[in-house]
């Protein structure tokens, strides 16, 4: 602190500046290694994640507001791609970081994948996700988990919600883009972003298992909120930040 200015000092010790901290946890993938880069603003604070290491205008969204809003991050890393990479002898195995999170997610995207992998595969990426969910879900079921997802036009959009399989509800904005959306696991979220004209789909308690957080913390009975938008909707994206940290914080739960 010697030598820091002393304006600087005052607005440090008022709470107008903060300072965040910076964890990382590394995991083994085999003979690779992947690691959760946390960046805490103030322990305990709402915990956001960024799972797909490729979507980086989710990332930059959390960083414009660590300052102004109380969240933490959590972000996946190893190759900046989308898939993790696990490797055993010569062999490497690429894996969809949101399919894991169920014992059905990982078999079906390594059988869909590969013809054979050693038996103790899926047994290792199980323990992997486990681990990761230590981070990501409060145990007292509480808090909410939020995740942060990045799509590229047109392959991916709150139409796909239109599937009655897929969603129970689903409201489509005509003052949105269809690849910015929000996906809730509670009705009283849906009617909250719809009623704020933001594209909304109700998660359908039958949807199928593909092992995402979004099924896991939705069979889980755990407050979960998925936020999706366009890469390089930057602007976008900061306003759905703020719009799901203010429903969690008025939201008593
Ligand atoms: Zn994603």
């Amino acid at each position: 602190m010697k030598g820091t200015p002393f304006a600087i000092l005052v607005a440090m010790c008022l709470g107008l500046i903060s300072f965040d901290t910076e964890n990382r946890i590394t995991f083994s993938l085999g003979q690779q290694t992947c690691i959760l880069i946390q960046t805490i603003t103030k322990p305990g604070a709402l915990n956001f994640i960024a799972l797909h290491d490729d979507e980086n205008t989710a990332v930059k969204a959390f960083h414009s507001w660590t300052s102004e809003l109380n969240i933490n991050l959590m972000e996946l890393h190893q190759n900046n791609d989308r898939y993790l990479k696990y490797q055993i002898g010569s062999k490497v195995f690429s894996i969809d970081p949101n399919k894991i999170f169920t014992e059905k997610g990982i078999a079906n995207t390594l059988n869909s994948n590969y013809l054979k992998y050693p038996k103790e595969l899926p047994i290792k990426i199980k323990q992997f996700a486990d681990s990761l969910l230590a981070y990501f879900v409060d145990s007292s079921k509480r808090a909410y988990t939020i995740a942060i997802h990045n799509n590229s036009e047109a392959n991916y959009s709150i139409l796909n919600y239109k599937n009655p399989r897929l969603a129970s509800k689903v409201f489509i904005s005509s003052n949105e883009d269809i690849d910015d959306f929000f996906i809730v696991i509670d009705s009283l979220d849906y009617d909250f972003f719809k009623n704020l004209d933001q594209n909304v789909a109700l998660q359908n308690i039958e949807a199928d298992d593909d092992g995402s957080l979004s099924i896991y913390c939705h069979k889980n009975k755990i407050p979960y909120i998925n936020i999706e938008a366009q890469d390089g909707h930057l602007a976008k994206q900061i306003e759905m930040i703020k719009l799901a940290y203010y429903l969690v914080t008025e939201k008593k739960l």
